[in-house]
């Protein structure tokens, strides 16, 4: 068992730390939707993470796809709009990828976000440069591979695609958004960063933070 491998600790860890990040920044998550979209994603990803901070409590799942389901269907189930079934699809496809194992190598870790980025992919059907979580997805996921391909434990790999993941959320400031709410401003989308690239970001870094710890 290598010292570095990713646990169901460690990755409850990282979901309560997502869920006080997003609580702590609700107003701030807010105000950047209030600016391109409908002022919710505040609200959205407090209300969803609160649920599955509850669910998890509930079923104490444990194997790591057990989790991450769970994680998936309660996002699913209590978050309206986009950024629900955006987010609860990735953790459904980490947690399916990552099956009954109660620890992920980091090659595991990997196979598992891209999985989950598939799945966004797929359901939501953006492409690098439309201002969406994407924009920060797809980066941090490239730097993720080339830090495990190069060698590297999941901690410093992780800590590798959070920095990628923040330029990547940086980078949505001067984009004109081509999907969800956002898309119906065009060219009054530039300027701002993307409400979902910038809690994508939160996902890295808290993921980042838990396995450091
Ligand atoms: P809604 O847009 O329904 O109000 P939220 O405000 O919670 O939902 O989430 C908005 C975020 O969802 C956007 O900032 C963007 O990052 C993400 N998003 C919207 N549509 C898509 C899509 N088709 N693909 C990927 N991400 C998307
Ligand atoms: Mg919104």
């Amino acid at each position: 068992m290598a010292m570095d491998n990713v646990t169901v600790e460690t990755l409850v860890d990282w979901l309560a730390r997502f869920d006080s990040a997003v609580t702590e920044q609700r107003d701030y998550l807010t105000e950047l939707d209030s600016a391109i979209g409908d002022a919710d994603h505040g609200a959205n990803m407090a209300r969803g993470m609160t649920a599955v901070m509850e669910s998890i409590g509930a079923v104490h799942p444990g194997t790591v796809g057990e989790l991450l389901k769970t994680v998936g269907m309660t996002l699913v189930s209590s978050v309206g709009g986009a950024s629900g079934p955006l987010y609860g699809t990735f953790f459904l496809r980490m947690g399916i990828a990552s099956g009954s194992v109660t620890e992920l190598a980091a090659p595991d870790l990997e196979r598992a976000l891209r999985a989950g980025l598939e799945g966004v992919v797929q359901r939501g059907k953006a492409e690098l440069g439309d201002k969406t979580m994407y924009d920060t997805f797809f980066p941090a996921l490239e730097a993720y591979a080339a830090a495990v391909a190069a060698g590297s434990d999941a901690g410093p790999a992780i800590e590798a695609a959070a920095r990628a993941a923040e330029e990547g959320r940086d980078a949505t400031g001067p984009m004109i958004a081509r999907k969800g709410r956002a898309s119906y401003l065009g060219e009054r989308s530039i300027g701002h960063l993307d409400p979902g690239a910038t809690s994508a970001a939160m996902l890295l870094s808290t993921l980042a933070i838990a396995i450091a710890r």
